[in-house]
């Protein structure tokens, strides 16, 4: 028999959405005709745009001529996909060749967590995207889960809440080797203005740390004054890299396309250059995105695709708008919803596992509970603008009927 890596028995957060579904399937074995609506998971829901769909469509029958077929090509992306990136998303301020391309920013984060490896210390935010403790806690680099705190021995949380406004007092916390941080925020949908990432960055440059920025909701950024990468931070480059994605932005979730910017100035401890061993890790354990969708990514970035990306956007902010109005005429507190994706709603004093549960029971309507993405989270509920309107609609009016 093999003997199973004993890290696997460590992770936690698994847990949360099979637990929110054996809850889900719990209400309809109760009450089978109970017309559920989800407002829980960061899928996306609308088709996806008529220039977009159509550069696909060209693309796959090219493959199937002649001419038009091509096999594998550079594991770091079509050339002109990668510039088009630095140019567009980035305004030059990264060159097409720190872009590397891939198949999404959850496989990239977990690939940056292998180039690391397990001897590595590491912050996240609390609450934050499970991939940055669970892929760490995969490689050993956590140590034990205390069922007390609900934290790992070995990860520092930089609590973020709306005592601090979502940004955490660096000056309390411990040098780490990695720092996670995702702005616009999956759960919380607070975005870092430019103040608060020069100070991440001041901070991380003076511990020799290096932050992984999660941008993959930038383009939901409408405030012109916020910033839509780290890179808009001077001398970031010498001490972050930028994983993002076309999931959110163009419905390609299930498409999958997205990337990372290692900067040609970032360094080891020993001079080498961070770019270099990200190549390997590229070149050895990925084979390069599908050829199909890089074409659906290059007519995303023209001027039609963008308008089309736009549009995206604009519907599914439109539903947080709605959401969280909502919300706030019930008198709940909420936070994010404007510039990200995300409600994150405060039921002062309240379990959020407990809240989830009424919602769901009086409601029908799915959400997350706050808690599933860290400690910090306890107490809130996670609304997504992910969702046809008659749903989102249908949602509120349920939440606005049942939970005055
Ligand atoms: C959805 C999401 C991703 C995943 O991106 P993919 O490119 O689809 O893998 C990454 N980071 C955050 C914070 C997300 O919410």
């Amino acid at each position: 028999m093999v003997k199973r890596n004993p890290n696997m028995s460590k992770l936690q957060a698994g847990y949360l959405f099979p637990e929110i579904n054996r809850i889900k399937n719990a209400l309809l074995e109760k009450n089978p005709d109970a017309k559920v609506i989800s407002l829980g998971i960061g899928n996306t829901t609308e088709p996806l745009t008529p220039h977009i769909t159509e550069a696909l469509k060209n693309a796959a029958a090219g493959l199937g001529t002649s001419e038009g077929y091509s096999g594998y090509g550079a594991e770091q992306g079509m050339k002109e996909l990668r510039e088009k990136i630095a140019n567009v998303f980035y305004k030059g301020m990264v060159s097409g060749d720190e872009v590397f391309v891939s198949d999404g920013a959850k496989c990239d984060i977990g690939r940056l967590q292998v180039m690391f490896g397990s001897d590595v210390s590491v912050a996240i935010q609390d609450p934050s995207y499970p991939v940055y403790v669970d892929g760490s806690v995969i490689l050993g680099a956590t140590g034990n889960y205390n069922n007390e705190n609900k934290n790992f021995d070995n990860i520092v949380y930089m609590k973020c809440s709306p005592e601090n406004n979502f940004f955490p007092d660096l000056e309390s916390l411990p040098r780490t080797d990695l720092i996670y941080f995702c702005s616009p925020n999956n759960p919380t949908g607070a975005v870092a203005p430019k103040a608060q990432l020069k100070k991440l960055v001041e901070f991380a440059k003076k511990n020799n740390s290096i932050i992984i920025f999660d941008s993959a909701y930038s383009q939901y950024i409408k405030d012109p004054e916020l910033p839509r990468s780290i890179f808009e931070i001077p001398g970031a480059k010498e001490a972050a890299i930028e994983v993002s994605s076309f999931s959110k932005p163009i419905g390609f979730t299930g498409v999958r396309l997205g990337w990372t910017v290692v900067p040609n100035e970032l360094k080891f401890e020993d001079g080498a250059l961070v770019r270099n061993d990200w190549n390997r890790i590229m070149t050895t354990l990925f084979n390069g995105a599908s050829n199909i969708v890089q074409k659906g990514g290059l007519a995303a970035l023209d001027d039609n695709g963008l308008k089309e990306m736009d549009s995206t956007i604009k519907f599914y902010m439109e539903n947080a708008s709605i959401i969280k109005e909502s919300l706030d005429s019930l008198g709940f507190k909420t936070y994010g919803g404007v510039n990200a994706p995300y409600i994150w709603t405060l039921f002062k004093g309240r379990d959020s596992w407990e809240v989830f549960t009424e919602i769901l029971e009086k409601c029908h309507v799915v959400t997350t509970p706050g808690e599933g993405f860290g400690p910090a989270g306890q107490g809130f509920i996670r609304f997504s603008a992910f969702g046809h309107r008659e749903n989102v609609l249908e949602a509120v009016k349920r939440l606005k009927e049942k939970l005055a």
